[in-house]
C-alpha cells in the first residue's frame, strides 16, 4: 500500500481495494474506509477532528475526481475508486460468505428498500440489523446496542460527510473487529430513490455536475471544488521540504 498527502491528508494507493479489503474482514481486523474526494478535504480544513478520522483511518481511497487528477499532475498513475462501487464489492462477498453486514443512514425506509434488494440478490446475505439515520439520542443508544450485541462484520454508514466519519470514530470501539464504510448518499442509489451519473460523466470527471442537475441545491458546497484546485495549486508551488 503506497500513501499519498493531499494538503496534509494521506490518500492510500493499492492496485486491489476489495482483496485488501476481504483480507481484513476475513481476518477481523477492524478498519475505517474513509472515501475521500475533494470536498472533504475542504472540510477536513476547517475541521480538526474530521481531518483527525481521516489521519487515523486504515484506508483512505480516491473516491473523488478532484483528488485523482491532482496526484495525477504530480506524476501518479493512479485510477479512482469510487467509494460505492467498493463497498458493494464488499458486500457481494460478505453475502457470500455469510458475513454479518450492519446497514446505518438515509432517511426511514431507504435502508428497508436496500435490504430487500439485496436479500433478492444474495438470498443467503445475513443483514444482522439496519436504522434510518435520523435518530434522537435514545434511538441511538438502542443502535449501539444492537451493534454491540449482534457484533456484525462490516459497518456501513451513511450518515453524510462529517458526521459518518465522527459517527465511525466515536463508536467503532463497540465493534472493535468489524470494517466500518462511511457510504455517504449511497443507500439513495443503492435503493434506487436517486440514480448515479451515466459513465459519460464520471469517464470525463463530471460526476459533479450531474449530481448539480440531480441535486442544484447543493451548488454552494460545489464552491468547495474550485476551492480546492486553488488550494492544491499554491501548495504544490511550496518549495518542498
Ligand atoms: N443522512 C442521514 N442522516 C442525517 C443526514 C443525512 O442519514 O442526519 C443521509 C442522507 O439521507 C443521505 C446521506 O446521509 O442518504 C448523505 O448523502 P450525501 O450525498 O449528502 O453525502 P455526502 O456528500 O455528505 O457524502
Amino acid at each position: 500500500m503506497r500513501q499519498f498527502s493531499v494538503l496534509g491528508l494521506p490518500v492510500h494507493i493499492h492496485e486491489n481495494y476489495r482483496d485488501w479489503l476481504a483480507q481484513r474482514l476475513q481476518t477481523n481486523q477492524g478498519t475505517h474506509v474513509v472515501t475521500i474526494n475533494a470536498e472533504m478535504t475542504m472540510q477536513a480544513r476547517k475541521n480538526p477532528a474530521l481531518a483527525n478520522v481521516i489521519k487515523q483511518a486504515e484506508l483512505v481511497v480516491p473516491d473523488g475526481s478532484g483528488i485523482v487528477l491532482y496526484l495525477r499532475s504530480q506524476g501518479e498513475k493512479i485510477d479512482r475508486c469510487p467509494g460505492i462501487e467498493l463497498s458493494e464489492q464488499i458486500v457481494q462477498i460478505a453475502a457470500e460468505k455469510q458475513w454479518r453486514i450492519f446497514l446505518i443512514g438515509g432517511a426511514p425506509k431507504v435502508v428497508d428498500t436496500v435490504a430487500e434488494i439485496w436479500r433478492n440478490k444474495w438470498t443467503d446475505i445475513a443483514i444482522a440489523g439496519m436504522h434510518h439515520g435520523y435518530f434522537d439520542a435514545a434511538i441511538e443508544q438502542q443502535i449501539c446496542e444492537q451493534l454491540q450485541s449482534s457484533q456484525p462484520n462490516l459497518i456501513l454508514v451513511g450518515l453524510g460527510v462529517p458526521r459518518q466519519e465522527l459517527w465511525i470514530q466515536k463508536y467503532r470501539y463497540l465493534c472493535p473487529n468489524a470494517v466500518w464504510i462511511g457510504v455517504g448518499g449511497s443507500f439513495d442509489i443503492w435503493s434506487e430513490l436517486k440514480t448515479r451519473a451515466p459513465e459519460w460523466f464520471s469517464k470525463n470527471h463530471l460526476e459533479w455536475l450531474y449530481r448539480l442537475y440531480q441535486e442544484p441545491w447543493r451548488w454552494k458546497r460545489m464552491l468547495s471544488l474550485p476551492h480546492f484546485v486553488w488550494c492544491v495549486t499554491i501548495d504544490s508551488l511550496k518549495p518542498k521540504k
